[in-house]
């Protein structure tokens, strides 16, 4: 099909959820994408936070292909090898004892809502309380939306679940006002992400795992945005020095294949009986090769330690635009490959003016432009990425 046939089709069969930019994708490589004109881009968007190795990485691609041709998907009634390889793995570089795969982000964290309450109601069927932060994204499912502190993501689907509360992020007093003994869980991002790159106080994390100790109410760390490298660790929770009781990854764990998921420590490993949560595709063959060789790359090319050093510049360089800028630019935030820049005004143009130099960002929340790219993104990409940004800003 042709550019505006392909356009067109989707239009008239895809449902509308979506504000879409008017190019077609076709193919990449390490940060670049090509659309189906042949014109070429880095991106720093990554599938939103998701191509971790960027495209076509030779190991990840083989993985999968050989995986393909033996077992595409069997069921959880059966073992696997690379299930096996892949839990392993995942527990060995995150810190955490056991694992449970699934499918998306906002499954992970269903799964992880699910057995806060199980844990809570357990002691005390009125140990059910949740909360969360006000600006936060846990995703789109029923419970999902309802732990997400963004009205406008709850508006028409009422009633919502019961049980969830919000209180602003990055304010302790605001969170020790609301803890007691009934909340069973204290869901954050450690970093936010779709609410605008807030990373908190350096103290604020330690003093949530303070609270929660109190009142044993489990702390859950949504990592599904900053985990697996992102951030310059395996985890942010690694940064912060604060452990959660519940660690949900998704994005960039599969390396751009959809898999999502929830660890724990071995104290919780017996919440859910058999058959209290499950699913018929999570941990399948596939999704669990890209998890493995997706993770192992980052291991055998030391990518945690240039996402430390290259983050580093990259918001360095862009601290110099802001500079220069200061009328439009308010502050730039971030850690690691995950940046961003706040505008005193409205940025969505700042999409198609970097668009039609060459360049992939995303904005969120209207005026924070939000850069996540590839971890293997490389310092010469980042430099042409800092100069057009450069003469976006100069434009804007
Ligand atoms: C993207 C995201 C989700 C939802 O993930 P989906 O795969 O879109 O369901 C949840 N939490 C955070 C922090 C995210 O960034």
């Amino acid at each position: 099909m042709e550019r505006q046939d392909i356009i067109d089709t989707a239009e008239k069969y895809y449902l509308p959820v979506f504000k879409r930019l008017p190019l077609v994708l076709d193919h990449g490589q390490g940060a670049h994408v090509w659309d189906t004109n042949g014109r070429e881009y880095i991106d720093c968007l990554a599938g939103i936070a998701v191509n971790s190795l960027g495209y076509n990485h030779h190991f990840q691609v083989k993985a999968i292909a050989e995986q393909a041709a033996k077992l595409i998907h069997c069921s959880n009634f059966f073992y696997t090898d690379i299930q096996a390889k892949a839990a392993k793995l995942f527990c060995e570089v995150s810190g955490m004892d056991r694992v449970f795969f699934a499918n998306s982000g906002a499954e992970a964290n269903e799964g992880a809502l699910k057995l806060a309450r199980k844990y809570g109601t357990n002691k005390n069927p009125d140990k059910f309380r949740i909360i969360t932060a006000k600006m936060s994204f846990h995703g789109r499912t029923m419970a999902t939306l309802t732990a997400t502190g963004q009205p406008h993501y709850q508006e028409g689907y009422a009633p919502l679940p019961q049980g969830y509360e919000y209180v602003e992020f990055d304010n302790i007093n605001a969170l020790e006002q609301i803890m007691d003994d009934k909340v069973c869980a204290v869901m954050l991002e450690p970093i936010q992400g779709e609410g605008g790159v807030h990373v908190p106080h350096h103290d604020y994390l330690a003093k949530v795992r303070a609270l929660c100790d109190k009142f044993d109410a489990l702390l859950i760390f949504d990592e599904i945005q900053t985990g697996v490298g992102r951030t310059g660790a395996w985890f942010e929770y690694m940064n912060a020095k604060v452990k959660p009781d519940i660690l949900t990854f998704a994005k960039g764990v599969g390396g751009g294949i959809p898999v999502g998921g929830f660890a724990i420590p071995e104290k919780l490993a017996n919440v859910f009986k058999p058959g209290d949560h499950g699913g018929t595709f999570g941990g399948n063959p596939l999704a669990m090769a890209s998890v493995y060789a997706t993770l192992s790359a980052i291991q055998a090319e030391g990518i945690i330690s240039k996402v430390q050093e290259n983050g580093f510049y990259f918001k360095s360089k862009l601290e110099e635009i802001a500079l220069k800028y200061p009328e439009k630019i308010l502050e730039v935030r971030g850690r690691g490959l995950i940046i961003g820049m706040e505008t005193t005004k409205p940025a969505t143009d700042i999409v198609n003016l970097a668009l039609e130099q060459g360049i992939i960002v995303n904005v969120t929340v209207g005026n924070v432009v939000r850069l996540v790219p590839p971890l293997v993104i490389t310092k010469a990409d980042i430099d042409k990425v800092v100069s057009v940004l450069d003469r976006v800003f100069a434009q804007f």
